[in-house]
């Protein structure tokens, strides 16, 4: 199996650091609101690669992060008059529901850096012991940027280049010794959530959140740490100084980064108005489809969102589940129950495009192609089955097409979908119970259709429903 690795900008053997096992670490999101398509990629993908590791054989621990201290989520307390972690919890509640609807499996752990400020002062205390780190007189801590020597590395960028951009930056804290340091531990501002430490009373910098919640609890070297490519750098190159400077051991072995999601070849942005959270998309489509939106695309190339790609997704997606609906069809209605020895070689051929799913797979997570060697499979199989085809090659076939969706997250069952006019129907019977005090069958209503995930509201213009 060959993964690219930012850091040598180089497809490499994948080869853990112990047999079978497989350590990795995905950044989390910054909870302060319901998370946004772009958030999405990288829960998709990455849960594509745990699914295939394991897959493989492999047991993976899998780590991903909550960030629940930060500006953005300090401003949103501040403007809703709520405290920090009020929100924070919000989000993260949020989000575990919409990661449950594309199907992203929970993390082994997902720790909250605000449970984690403990170990964040140890690492921080060790890093000024050892040189990488000063606290100034208002108990700011930096990190000594030029001392760690490869400073740099992940994101190819020279630090005398930096400097350069640095330039005409003013320097912040006035006692900071290089514009290149960055802050580890910040003082408190007026009404903003704080711990006790040597220094201040403060909250930690954002990068060595995740260096701590990476050594917690996957150890000092892991294989895999992964998340957006806009986090290269500095994110991914402060917490390798970190970490390494601290550990004094190689922080991670490969480093994967997900392209970035634009939407109408636009950058995704508030002020542009492009946005979209999982949630709006989630009131269109059945979350399914945008997963296997995000997975026809390779996890590094850049990948443009529109309506008519969600369409062709979706269309693309219900030619799988046709196929293995038709399948189950046939398999109710067969009569054989044996494989006939015609049939043991149909069987046989269909190894073709499992091979040739491991070998997309294999190639750097190229679900691109191995959606392809679903497609084929599929194809194959429809011209292959029919009334008088046995219940044992029936079955085995189904469970050859959901082996490959489940790798990719895909589940192949067909979510039942309400119609807008049976909800307009059940809507108006509603009302006339309503009308003939019928309160009982108007309650029998609104919570049959709460079942299929339809919201009603009744305002003075009358009923509004909505996709829940
Ligand atoms: P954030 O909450 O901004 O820290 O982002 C959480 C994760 O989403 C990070 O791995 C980001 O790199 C990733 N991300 C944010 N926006 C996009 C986007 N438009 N396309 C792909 N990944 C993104
Ligand atoms: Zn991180």
């Amino acid at each position: 199996m060959k993964v690219y690795n930012t850091l040598s900008r180089q497809k490499e053997e994948f080869i853990p650091l112990e047999e079978g096992k497989v350590k990795m670490y995905v950044c989390g999101p910054t909870v302060y609101n319901l998370i946004h398509i772009g958030n999405a990629r990288p829960m998709i993908v990455f849960d594509t690669v745990r699914r295939y590791m394991e897959y493989k054989g492999y047991e993976v621990n899998f780590v991903s992060n909550f960030t629940d201290v930060d500006d953005k989520i300090i401003k949103k307390a501040m403007e809703e008059g709520v405290s920090a972690q009020e929100i924070s919890q919000r989000y993260i509640a949020e989000c575990k529901k919409d990661m449950a609807a594309m199907n992203v499996k929970p993390a082994t752990t997902h720790p909250l850096a605000t449970e984690e400020i403990g170990g964040m002062l140890e690492m921080i205390s060790s890093l000024i012991e050892k040189g990488y780190a000063y606290p100034v007189a208002d108990g700011t801590v930096y990190f000594r940027t030029r001392k760690f020597k490869e400073y740099g590395k992940l994101s190819h960028k020279n630090l005398d280049d930096l400097q350069a951009g640095h330039r005409d930056i003013k320097v912040t804290g006035e006692e900071k010794e290089d514009s290149l340091d960055f802050v580890l531990w910040k003082p408190k501002k007026e009404g903003e959530p704080f711990w006790e430490s040597e220094w201040c009373q403060g909250r930690p910098g954002w990068h060595i959140e995740c260096s701590v919640m990476s050594k917690k609890y996957l150890g000092d070297e892991i294989d895999i740490h992964a998340g957006g490519e806009d986090l290269i750098f500095p994110h991914h190159e402060n917490e390798i100084a970190q970490s390494e400077a601290c550990n004094g051991r190689m922080f991670a072995k490969y480093w994967l980064h997900n392209g970035f999601l634009n939407i109408d070849h636009k950058k995704m942005s508030k002020s542009l108005g492009n946005f979209f959270t999982v949630r709006e998309i989630g009131e269109k489509y059945d979350l399914q489809i945008l997963r296997f939106f995000m997975l026809s695309a390779h996890y590094r190339s850049p990948l443009n969102f529109s309506e008519e790609l969600m369409e062709a997704a979706k269309n693309s997606l219900n030619r799988i589940r046709n196929g293995a609906e038709n399948l189950q069809h046939l398999w109710k209605n067969a009569k054989q129950e044996q494989m006939t020895e015609q049939e043991t070689e149909i069987w046989r051929h269909t190894d073709e495009f499992v091979t040739k799913f491991e070998t997309a797979m294999d190639d750097d997570f190229n679900t691109a192609d191995g959606i392809s060697a679903v497609f084929e499979l599929v194809k194959y199989v429809n011209t292959e089955v029919n009334e008088s085809s046995s219940k044992e090659l029936l079955d085995k076939l189904y469970q050859r097409m959901k082996l490959l969706c489940d790798i990719l997250g895909i589940i192949l069952e067909k979510k039942e979908e309400i119609l807008d006019e049976e909800i307009e129907n059940l809507i108006s019977e509603r009302q006339a119970a309503r009308k003939e005090k019928n309160f009982a069958r108007a309650d029998e209503i609104r919570g049959l259709l709460l079942e299929k995930g339809i919201v009603l509201e009744d305002t003075r213009e009358g009923v509004k429903w909505k996709r829940a």
